[in-house]
C-alpha cells in the first residue's frame, strides 16, 4: 500500500501543478486568426485564435463582404430611356437582394421623318416638318428659295418670271 500512497500524492501534485499553470494570470500569446466562417454581402463571418500557452481561443467576427454578386442576375429594366430622359436599369444581388440601380442613358431625338410642308420655289421660302421617328417631337425648319435661272432673254426657266422689263 506503500507505493499506492506515493502515487496519489505525486497525482495530487500534478494536479495542482498543472491547475496552478492554468490559473496563473499571463498576458495571452495569440496565434494569427483563422477564418471559421466566410463573411458574405448577407451575413457576417466569425475568426478564431488561440493562445499558445493555455489554449484559450478568442473569436473575432468579420465585417459583411460589400461585394455584392450582381452578376447573377441580367438586370431589369425598371424605366425606359426616352429621348430626352435617362432611364434605369436594376440589379439584385443574388445573395442578399441589395439593388443596384444603373442610369441608362438618354437616347437623344432620331430626327428622321422629313416632310415637306410646302415647296420652295425661286423666290419664296420652303418649309418643312421635320420629326423624331422614336418620340414624335417635331420642328419646322425653312428651305431657302432656289433663286431664278435666267435665261438669255431674262426669264426664268423655272417659274417663266419675266425679268427683261425690269433690267432695261
Ligand atoms: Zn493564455
Ligand atoms: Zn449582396
Ligand atoms: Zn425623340
Ligand atoms: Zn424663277
Amino acid at each position: 500500500m506503500k507505493n499506492g500512497k506515493y502515487f496519489i500524492l505525486f497525482t495530487a501534485i500534478m494536479l495542482c501543478a498543472a491547475v496552478l499553470t492554468s490559473c496563473k494570470e499571463h498576458i495571452h500569446e495569440f496565434g494569427e486568426w483563422t477564418t471559421v466562417k466566410e463573411p458574405s454581402c448577407a451575413i457576417i463571418g466569425l475568426e478564431e485564435r488561440s493562445c499558445s500557452v493555455c489554449g484559450f481561443t478568442e473569436t473575432g467576427i468579420i465585417k459583411k463582404s460589400e461585394k455584392h454578386k450582381y452578376y447573377h442576375s441580367a438586370g431589369k429594366v425598371v424605366k425606359e430611356p426616352t429621348c430626352t430622359e435617362s432611364g434605369t436599369k436594376q440589379y439584385v444581388c443574388s445573395v442578399c437582394g441589395n439593388i443596384k440601380t444603373e442610369k441608362l442613358l438618354r437616347k437623344g431625338h432620331r430626327y428622321d421623318i422629313i416632310t415637306e410642308q410646302k415647296e420652295q420655289t425661286c423666290s419664296e421660302y420652303g418649309l418643312l416638318t421635320i420629326t423624331c421617328s422614336i418620340c414624335g417631337d417635331t420642328f419646322e425648319e425653312e428651305t431657302r428659295p432656289l433663286g431664278h435661272n435666267f435665261d438669255e432673254n431674262n426669264i426664268c426657266t423655272i417659274c417663266g418670271y419675266d425679268a427683261s422689263e425690269l433690267s432695261e
